[in-house]
């Protein structure tokens, strides 16, 4: 079974895709993770998102992993554990344009794909439900208030960066967050928005636990509804 969550910037996807994953014994994918490990492998390189030929190069040979440690998922780049550097400012500013290249999301469904063969799992992202598996068993789609995603991302990275505090403003995470959503909605290649089979919810009031509890009411609705 195959379940998606999509949404914006820090309307409580990964937490609560995480959550429900738990709940159901599923294993859980967060995709936003492999376009900000591909982002920083292209920064490492030092390779152009403009020149077709290198980037084209560079996604032939992309060297991807995940394991489990202790309980946490770790991402590599080519050997390199880039689990806490992908979430940096650098990466962040950048993953947008990234993923707005036709080709970088094509071979990243084609890896999404290859996960999901056989196995119960939550998929998290900005396409799961329109593009990537279109036939999910159930699509769940978060949104939320722009000023009350801000703020959560603001003390998010705040926590998670505490070095950072001085460059971590209010005004430049608002900055951040609108212009990822503005390029993440309005791309020609599977832009953001929700299926037209997706349960909504607004997590604006709400927390990870009671997202969590409306997906799983939405779950076994969408059963009896079948
Ligand atoms: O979810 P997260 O904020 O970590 O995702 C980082 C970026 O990766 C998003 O802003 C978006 O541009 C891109 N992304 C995407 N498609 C996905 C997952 C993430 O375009 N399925």
């Amino acid at each position: 079974m195959i379940i998606t969550i999509d949404g914006a910037v820090a309307t409580g996807k990964s937490s609560v895709a995480r959550g429900l994953a738990l709940s159901l014994g599923y294993i859980f994918f967060d995709t936003g993770a492999m376009y900000r490990s591909l982002t920083y492998g292209l920064i490492k390189k030092n390779i152009d998102i403009n020149n077709e030929k290198k980037l084209k190069a560079y996604l032939d040979t992309f060297d991807f992993d995940m394991k489990i440690k202790r309980g946490e998922k770790l991402y590599y780049v080519e050997g390199e554990d880039v689990t806490e550097i992908i979430r940096g400012l650098e990466v962040t500013q950048k993953v947008s344009d990234v993923a707005a290249i036709p080709i970088v999301r094509e071979k990243l469904v084609e890896i999404q794909k290859e996960l999901a063969t056989g196995v119960n799992a939550v998929f998290e992202g900005r396409d799961m439900g329109t593009v990537v598996f279109p036939k999910a068993d159930l699509k769940i789609f978060l949104t939320g208030r722009t000023e009350v995603r801000a703020e959560r991302r603001l003390k998010e990275l705040r926590e998670k960066f505490p070095e950072m505090a001085d460059e971590l403003t209010p005004e430049a995470v608002l900055e951040n967050l609108t212009k990822r959503d503005e390029i993440d909605t309005t791309r020609k290649v599977s832009p953001l928005k929700a299926a037209n089979d997706a349960y909504i919810i607004d997590t604006s009031d709400l927390s990870c636990e009671d997202v969590v509890n409306r997906a799983l009411e939405c779950k076994d609705r969408h059963k009896r509804s079948l």
